[in-house]
C-alpha cells in the first residue's frame, strides 16, 4: 500500500511543542489502522522570515501542494510585529489557503461532561453540546469588490461587497450536508435573508442543495443564531453559513465551549487539507512545555478523517482524548486543584497509552 504524505508546519511559538506532541499521536493511530504516513516538515511564519527572509518559502508551498494534508501548529509572535505588512507571519496561512483553494473552514465544538465547568456558560446548558460549524472561506464579503475611500456629494464614503454564486452556495452546503450524514443529521443555515439579496440566493441555494443530499435542513439569522449559541448550544449539530457569518460565529461558539487549547480546525478545498488547532502561537507560554496540545491531537484526528478518509483511527484519537481528559489529567491552562497537572510531553503520552 503506498504511503500518504503530510506536510508537517511547526510554525512558531508554541506550534513546534504541538505538532510534535500531535504527530506521534497520529502516526501511532494511523499505523494501528494499517496506513502508512510519510512526514515532511516546513517553515511558514516567523521561522521562515528569520530563515528565508519570507513567511511562506516556495519549497513549504510547494511541498503542501503536493501532500495529501498539512498539519500546523501556529504562525506570529512579538518578534515579528513589526515586519514589512506583505511579509507578516500570518500571510503564509492566507497564502497556503490560496494556493490550496481551501474554500470550506471546519471547525467542530465539543463541550464533554468533563469540561463544562471550563465554560462561562451554566454547565446544565453546555455540557453535551456537539457542534461542526462548516464556513464559507473564499468568498462574500471578504473577498467582494471594495473602495478603500471615495468622496460622493461631498462626504468620504468606504464599502464592501458581499457577492455569492450558486456554486459557490452549493458546494459549501453539499459538504455540510456530507458531515451531517456522519453525524445527526441535522444542517441550519444561517443568513441574513430578512435584508440581504445573497442571503437570500444562500437560502433559496441551501434549500435545493440538502433536498438533492436528502438531509434536514433549518434556516436562522445570523442574529437569532448568535443568541441561540449561548441559549442553546446543544440544539446544533452542523452549522453552514458565509464568511463573514462564520467568522464571528466560530468564535462565539469557541468562547462557549471556554477552553482555546481544546479546539480543532481544518480548512478543506478539492486537493490537500490543512489542519491546525485554533488558537495562536501563545508567545507567553512558549518553550516551557506547559501548552496544551490536544487542539493540535484533534486537528490531526480530522486531517485522518476529511484527507485519508481514516474515520476509524480518527474516533480511537477522539475517544483517546475524551478518556485522558474524563481521568481529570489536564495541562496548565486547565488546571484546577483535585485535578492532575501534566505539562505537554505528559498528555502526549496519556494519549498514546490510551489510543
Ligand atoms: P493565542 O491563542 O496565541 O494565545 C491566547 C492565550 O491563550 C494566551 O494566554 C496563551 O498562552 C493561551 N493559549 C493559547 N493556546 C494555548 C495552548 N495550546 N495551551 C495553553 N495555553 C494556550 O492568541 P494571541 O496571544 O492573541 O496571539 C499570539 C500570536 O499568535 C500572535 O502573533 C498572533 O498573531 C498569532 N496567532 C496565530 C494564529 C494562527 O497561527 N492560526 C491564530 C491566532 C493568533
Amino acid at each position: 500500500m503506498s504511503s500518504k504524505k503530510i506536510v508537517v508546519i511547526p510554525g512558531d511559538g508554541i506550534g513546534p511543542e504541538v505538532t510534535a506532541a500531535a504527530q506521534e499521536i497520529l502516526d501511532l493511530a494511523a499505523r494501528k489502522a494499517g496506513l502508512a504516513l510519510e512526514y515532511t516538515t516546513r517553515l511558514a511564519g516567523g521561522a521562515a522570515i528569520d530563515a528565508r527572509g519570507v513567511p511562506l518559502p516556495d519549497e513549504t508551498l510547494a511541498a503542501a501542494k503536493t501532500a495529501d494534508a498539512v498539519l500546523l501548529g501556529a504562525v506570529g509572535g512579538p518578534k515579528w510585529d513589526s515586519v514589512a505588512p506583505d511579509i507578516r507571519p500570518e500571510k503564509a496561512i492566507l497564502g497556503l489557503r490560496k494556493a490550496l483553494g481551501l474554500y470550506a473552514n471546519l471547525r467542530p465544538v465539543k463541550v464533554s461532561a468533563a469540561l463544562a465547568a471550563y465554560s462561562p456558560l451554566k454547565p446544565e446548558i453546555v455540557a453535551g453540546t456537539d457542534i461542526l460549524i462548516v464556513r464559507e472561506l473564499t468568498g462574500g464579503i471578504y473577498f467582494g469588490p471594495k473602495c478603500e475611500s471615495e468622496t460622493v456629494d461631498g462626504a468620504e464614503r468606504a464599502w464592501d461587497t458581499e457577492v455569492y454564486s450558486v456554486p459557490e452556495v452549493a458546494r459549501i452546503v453539499r459538504m455540510a450536508c456530507q458531515a451531517a450524514k456522519g453525524r445527526r443529521g441535522k444542517v441550519t443555515s444561517v443568513d441574513k435573508a430578512n435584508v440581504l439579496a445573497s442571503s437570500r440566493l444562500w437560502r433559496r441555494v441551501a434549500t435545493a442543495t440538502a433536498q438533492e443530499a436528502g438531509v434536514d435542513i433549518a434556516h436562522m439569522y445570523v442574529d437569532n443564531c448568535a443568541m441561540q449559541l449561548v441559549l442553546g448550544p446543544k440544539t446544533f449539530d452542523v452549522i453552514v453559513t458565509g464568511n463573514l457569518f462564520g467568522d464571528i460565529l466560530s468564535d462565539e461558539a469557541a468562547v462557549v465551549a471556554g477552553s482555546i487549547g481544546l479546539l480543532p480546525s481544518a480548512s478543506i478545498g478539492d486537493g490537500p487539507g490543512l489542519y491546525e488547532p485554533i488558537h495562536g502561537s501563545a508567545p507567553d507560554i512558549a518553550g516551557q512545555g506547559i501548552a496544551n496540545p490536544v487542539g493540535t491531537v484533534l486537528s490531526a484526528a480530522m486531517l485522518l478523517r476529511h484527507s485519508l478518509k481514516a474515520e476509524a483511527p480518527a474516533a480511537a484519537i477522539e475517544q483517546a482524548v475524551d478518556a485522558v481528559l474524563a481521568a481529570g489529567y489536564r495541562t496548565a491552562d486547565l488546571y484546577r486543584p483535585g485535578l492532575t497537572k501534566v505539562s505537554t510531553e505528559e498528555m502526549a503520552k496519556l494519549i498514546i497509552k490510551q489510543l
